[in-house]
């Protein structure tokens, strides 16, 4: 038999090179070993031993190889030619697109740097890019959190010092019961995969709360079918439950919270609902031992839960006795709030009782002991096995910073964070808001800014507001409209920019953020602000520049195309002071570079900061003689020092063998390229948990720089900056807000968690628009720039809008109809397909799929283009007005959170139109149309 087999080669050499570097078709950055034959990439696999992926690669991942292969790239510089909008450009060399940037940056920088905004959207380098925008002089500069998930993040560090992602993750080995919000694909890719896989195969169980059963969803085993904007109210109704049965971890509340720490009680003065601290600012606290007022660190004391203490006549409750006051409330029963969850009251209640019995009665100890800030020696780690996880569908609305503080309050009522089996940070996180800086806004001809623009606000003196009280950033943020704004509100800038609210700008500069498309609200009007004209004929904002490194929509509507590189054609780097790919076991960072050179006029964006700040002479990026300090990126990364000791990356320093802190090593990134593209350093094991509170974890982070002194805190359950600018609206202080945002201040920011409808309910008539609309990002891609990609368009080629069972019923749809949906700002018609697993009152599709015509070199008859579309054009930036002349912002009033997911529609069948509707004029494309076949032969 074997003389007539043919022979098969079955294991041909792929590669005739492996170089390892960092994934980037997701924010995972997973490790990755790039095989190469010939000098072209042959495949990607998922690199052993890297501390995120441990091997594992994704369907994206493993695409990668079509994204350096894309038509859609981006190849030389490029200036307008034609209007804006059309797509005419000519390619430009490089100096000539440098020349022009700096001639237009100069005189703005030398006359009113505010005058510049510069935003990013998903890149990865801001601690660069904000360094840069600092030395620039700006206070006009943000990346995209605040139309992602800023609700999440600041939510996170104001109750805990960090939030999911990568602020932490579960402990995969040990959690019992994982329970997800809003959450369908993540940002943590592989890693929540890989932990799911290990929790299923020990029999645990998964709930997921998500209107819509997709992603993870679709493998929980329990799917709570949510109303969307719904979220806070549940876990309220949730925290009722447990209050109401003891089922809470009063040891933990009392020793990690400021639970035992007293609230001001004298009534209409400025320090009312204030802590009560002492002379050295300390909160204070009742010491169980003695009945005497301590501060909350003293060596030994025992905070009382149930303490009252009487000052002048006035008794001062904890905060303990405050939040069992406010959740015990009938308002929050299941029975109150169920109709409204579209969760049951007896479903509540049931899941209510199992997080109980998980974290109580499967409560188990390590052997391991430590030493907490008090000086207490701990035998032992206790855990219970209940963790959560949640993302941007409880974030994405106008209540989400309230509904993710209130997800963190049950976390800890049930004492399950920084525990075994709980959730547990991901160095460098958790740091209290004290360890992040204040926002900064000052700027003066030709100087830097006087602070980071972006920081965490203890009190109305930290707001950017100008000596007039107006806004400071062409954003708003910071202000009494939305003083939490840790991100920014990227979504507003276009809008305030044409508005010329609160002031207008000469230069728009944008670096990987599709904003005439998927990227913002009220597509259709962003595009009209982007080409709009003044009385004299002048472009209403005068200059537009933005870097990308493909054909994306948002390139017709620049001045000045500087062309990005792919990930596989640069130097980046993934730095502890960024956005770092830590595990909670381990603090890490990680490099990309050059494994191979990119074929076309290209740049990676960094270096060409670094370049455009040398020819501004930007004092971090020039010295006292106004010679360049970088050569480029990759120079920077080694160089630069943030403080002494400290630089962008922390692993290989000095003479290779220290870490954290160390002098600057020149061979350090050819260290990095030895290791795998990555450093890990792993946490003791007596610091493995409790980090606020381990006296050995706040060593070690002070050991590798994460901040200078150890500075133990507690949770807090009761958010007091929240209550200082409540104060304000109060009328106390000299900092005040306008009168008609008093009662929005006083309502929207409580300092315990509340629920409020979402704002758009308020705003339209929901009689008339009663479906929810929302949208999913597709686990196979990762926003706009994988769709394009030649392997995933199999995948998802083309998006219909998902109805849910009674919809699909009453409207008498059949497969291949199409609808039309309407909202109070717009209407499309769209393709729907059934879907039973959906909350009944909720549509839904997958985001950035739908393509304008002419963009992403992609045929003008793909089905992205024709078919796919975007839920954008019904989102308006801007609330329907409320007849006071104001325009109010469509975002969560805390946070300045842009509320994609408030969104109120209806729905009615519709003849079969050509293509989905609005339709665009093609535009014309910078970019050659990609090949019908591409081979590419990598086997011997
Ligand atoms: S999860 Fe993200 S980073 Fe990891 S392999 Fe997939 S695409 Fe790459």
């Amino acid at each position: 038999m074997a003389m007539n087999e043919p022979v098969l080669e079955t294991s041909p050499k792929v590669s005739d090179e492996v170089r390892k570097t960092t994934c980037y078709m997701c924010a995972c950055r997973c490790g990755i070993n790039v095989h190469l034959k010939d000098g072209k990439v042959a495949y990607i696999e998922g690199n052993r031993d890297h501390p995120v992926n441990k091997g594992v690669l994704c369907a994206k991942g493993s695409s990668g190889i079509m994204q350096i292969n894309a038509p859609s790239r981006l190849r030389a510089p490029l200036k307008r030619t034609g209007p804006r909008g059309s797509g005419e450009f000519e390619e430009i060399s490089w100096d000539e697109a440098l020349e022009l940037a700096t001639s237009w940056l100069e005189p703005i920088r030398k006359s009113a740097p505010e005058k510049l905004a510069f935003f990013t959207g998903r890149d990865q380098s801001q601690s660069f890019t904000s360094f840069w925008a600092q030395n620039f002089g700006t206070p006009n500069y943000a990346a995209h959190g605040g139309f992602c998930s800023v609700n999440m993040a600041t939510a996170g560090i104001y109750t805990m010092g960090g939030a999911f992602w990568e602020f932490g993750q579960p402990d995969w080995e040990r959690t019992k019961l994982f329970m997800i919000f809003g959450v369908a694909e993540d940002h943590d890719s592989n890693p929540i995969k890989m932990g799911l896989g290990k929790l299923k195969a020990r029999g645990g169980k998964v709930i997921g709360v998500n209107p819509i059963r997709s992603g993870y969803n679709a493998i929980a085993d329990e799917w709570v079918g949510i109303t969307p904007g719904t979220d806070g109210l549940f876990i309220c109704a949730l925290i009722h439950v447990l209050l109401k049965a003891g089922k809470i971890d009063l040891d933990y509340l009392a020793q990690f919270t400021n639970a035992p720490c007293l609230l001001n009680a004298a009534t209409g003065t400025a320090e009312e609902g204030l802590l009560l601290r002492d002379s050295d600012d300390k909160p204070l606290v009742v010491d169980r031992a003695t009945g005497t007022l301590q501060p909350f660190d003293k060596e030994g004391v025992k905070p009382d839960l149930a303490a009252q203490i009487d000052i002048d006549g006035v008794t001062h409750k904890t905060v303990f006795q405050h939040l069992a006051d406010r959740y015990l409330s009938d308002d929050y029963s299941p029975e109150a709030v169920a109709e409204r969850c579209g969760v049951s009251a007896g479903r509540i209640k049931a899941i209510a009782a199992e997080l109980a019995r998980v974290a109580f009665e499967e409560a188990f100890e390590l052997d391991q002991p430590w030493t907490d800030f008090r000086g207490n020696r701990h035998e032992k780690m206790l855990g219970r096995p209940v963790s959560f996880h949640a993302m941007r569908g409880i974030s994405a609305h106008s209540n989400g910073f309230q509904t993710c503080r209130s997800l963190h309050i049950l976390q800890i009522l049930l004492g399950t964070v920084e525990v075994p089996g709980g959730f547990r940070f991901k160095p460098p996180y958790p740091k209290p808001v004290e360890a992040h800086p204040t926002p900064h806004c000052h700027s003066k001809p030709d100087c830097p800014l006087d602070g980071p623009h972006l920081g965490f606000v203890r009190g109305p003196a930290d707001l950017a507001l100008k000596e007039d009280g107006s806004p400071a950033r062409i954003d708003k943020a910071f202000t009494w409209e939305n003083p939490l704004s840790a991100h920014g509100l990227m979504h507003m800038v276009i809008s305030n920019a044409h508005a010329g609210d609160p002031y207008k700008i000469d230069a728009l500069f944008l670096y990987m953020a599709n904003m005439s498309w998927n990227s913002s609200m009220n597509t259709r009007g962003v595009m009209e602000m982007l080409t709009d004209k003044d009385e004299n004929g002048d472009y209403v904002i005068p200059r537009i520049i933005y870097s990308d490194a493909y054909s994306s929509e948002m390139v017709a509507y620049a001045d000045l195309i500087l062309p990005d590189t792919t990930y596989l054609e640069r130097y980046d780097c993934i730095s502890l002071l960024d956005r770092p790919i830590c595990e909670a076991d381990a603090a890490a960072d990680a490099i990309r570079w050059p494994v191979v050179e990119p074929d076309r006029d290209v740049r990676g964006f960094q270096s060409v900061l670094v370049d455009l700040g040398a020819r501004l002479k930007l004092p971090g990026f020039t010295d006292e003689k106004g010679d360049p300090l970088y050569k480029d990126y990759a120079d920077y990364m080694v160089n630069h020092q943030r403080r002494p000791g400290i630089g962008p990356l922390a692993g290989f320093r000095g003479n290779g063998t220290e870490t954290g802190r160390g002098e600057v090593n020149p061979n350090q990134l050819q260290r990095y390229i030895e290791n795998g593209s990555f450093f890990v350093e792993h946490v003791p094991p007596e610091a493995a948990f409790y980090k606020p509170w381990n006296a050995g974890y706040q060593d070690w982070a002070v050991g590798l720089g994460f901040y200078d002194k150890p500075q133990p805190y507690l949770f807090q359950l009761y958010v007091e900056p929240l209550r200082r600018l409540q104060l304000a609206a109060e009328g106390h202080g000299d900092r005040q807000p306008p009168d008609h945002l008093r009662q929005q201040i006083i309502d929207r920011l409580d300092p315990f968690p509340i629920w409020y409808a979402p704002l758009e309910d308020a705003a339209v008539d929901t009689d008339a628009y009663p479906v929810h609309a929302l949208t999913q990002r597709p686990m196979a891609m990762y926003h706009s720039w994988g769709s394009q990609n030649a392997w995933l368009r199999q995948i998802h080629g083309q998006n219909p809008l998902y109805v849910p069972t009674k919809i699909w019923q009453e409207n008498g749809f059949k497969d291949g109809d199409w609808a039309k949906v309407t909202s109070v700002h717009g209407e499309i018609t769209v393709p729907v397909a059934h879907m039973a697993g959906l909350n009944e009152n909720t549509v839904w599709t997958w985001n950035a799929i739908g393509k304008r015509k002419g963009a992403w070199a992609l045929d003008e008859h793909a089905p992205e283009a024709t078919r796919g579309f975007l839920l954008n054009h019904l989102i308006h930036e801007l609330l329907p007005p409320k007849g006071d002349g104001l325009r109010w912002s469509n975002s969560d009033p805390v946070t300045g959170q842009a509320a994609w997911f408030d969104l109120r529609v209806r729905i009615e069948k519709a003849p079969p139109p050509d293509e989905s509707q609005p339709e665009f004029d093609a535009l014309k494309s910078p970019v050659v149309k990609g090949p019908a076949i591409v081979r590419q032969k990598v086997t011997s």
